[in-house]
């Protein structure tokens, strides 16, 4: 089996509630960094202390247990890269995903020469702690975790995460925090990281800061962890104008709390909404969320696209059948997206 990420089909026009991005975009401070930036930060190779600095504060750890990686895909391929090196095709070492979750794990996994186990979440997307156990075996080299996941916004108890590390001690946990922004939960700066050094995380800022279309994320862990991951990472994998972009995106923070209380109202008005239709959803401690519109799935992606609000089929992910992944981020959007549906399936207006 091969694995591969399915990239979404680009759509030219109508809101994107299909990829969980900032959906107001960047702050515009950051807008004017990028029309200032000048011929020689273009012509010159990127120097990335300011942006180091600015997330090693904002995180509250020290520079050297941060890499910056071009968006956390690279993030997460080099973690998978520096893991799974040296795995062979006839005693191929092991990493652990469990599904739903995001594709790129799997599909990194397998390009990094690992075979992918995996081990699906239990009923209603709880998390599979004894199993994921029980999987972890001499070969396993890596586990992907995702707090809060994707697709479904459910958030692993600590515990189990910390569990998970301590019995893999050979192994890397990377705990992709993506969505933690808006979880307002992360492992960065626990103290049972002191100890758990084959712990790596990621974060992001495509999501809640909306800088997807710059490419800019960071992978934080011990200093030695860090110091292997650049070896697998490369100098410059993160651009100019991104680099220029972060320390201004993440001191607007009035900007950004804005984006977050706006998050967690599009969220309570989807809710209501599908209350009143009596569909069934997860509470998502993220930006979006995972809906079971069950045999009207495809009639709610179809018709909500025909009204011009794109969202993402999720039905052939584990545990998924039927579901359809709503980004909730601008109110507007919230509430052009919750007329629609409203609208296909009980015809109203
Ligand atoms: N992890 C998860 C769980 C995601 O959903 C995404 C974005 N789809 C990423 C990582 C990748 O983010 P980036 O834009 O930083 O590559």
């Amino acid at each position: 089996m091969t694995y591969e990420y399915e990239r979404p089909a680009t759509v030219s026009h109508g809101l994107r509630l299909h990829m969980n991005e900032n959906t107001a975009g960047c702050s515009p401070a950051v807008v004017d960094v990028l029309r200032r930036i000048s011929c020689e930060e273009a012509a010159f190779y990127p120097d990335y202390s300011e942006a180091i600095e600015a997330v090693a504060r904002h995180l509250r750890v020290d520079r050297d247990q941060l890499a910056l990686t071009n968006g956390l895909d690279e993030g997460i391929f080099a973690t998978s890269v520096a893991a799974l090196r040296g795995s062979s095709e006839l005693d191929p070492f092991e990493a652990i995903v469990v599904p739903p979750a995001f594709e790129m794990y799997a599909a990194c996994a397998d390009a990094a020469g690992g075979r992918v186990v995996l081990i699906p979440q239990d009923q209603d997307f709880a998390f599979p702690l004894q199993r994921v156990q029980q999987g972890i075996n001499a070969r396993t080299r890596i586990v992907y975790l995702t707090n809060p996941n994707n697709p479904t916004g459910i958030v692993i108890p600590r515990e189990s995460i910390i569990a998970i590390a301590k019995g893999a001690p050979h192994a890397i946990v990377i705990i992709d925090e993506a969505y933690a922004d808006f979880s307002g939960t992360s492992l960065i700066g626990d103290p049972a990281l002191a100890d758990l050094t084959n712990i790596v995380i990621g974060r992001t800022f495509s999501k809640s800061y909306g800088l997807a279309g710059l490419r800019v994320a960071v992978l934080a862990a011990s200093v030695a962890r860090i110091t292997a991951l650049r070896r697998v990472l490369p100098p410059y994998s993160v651009n100019a104008v991104a680099a220029a972009a972060l320390p201004v995106a993440l001191s607007d923070t009035s900007y950004h709390d804005a984006y977050l209380a706006q998050s967690l109202a599009s969220k309570d008005l989807l809710y209501a909404a599908l209350d009143r239709v009596g569909v069934r959803y997860w509470r998502s401690a993220a930006n979006f969320v995972l809906a079971r519109f069950g045999e009207d799935s495809r009639r709610i992606v179809d018709g909500l696209k025909a009204r011009g609000v794109h969202v993402r089929d999720r039905s052939t992910e584990h545990g998924c059948a039927g579901c359809v992944r709503i980004t909730t981020g601008v109110l507007a959007h919230t509430q052009k997206c919750v007329t629609a549906i409203e609208e296909i399936l009980c015809g109203a207006r």
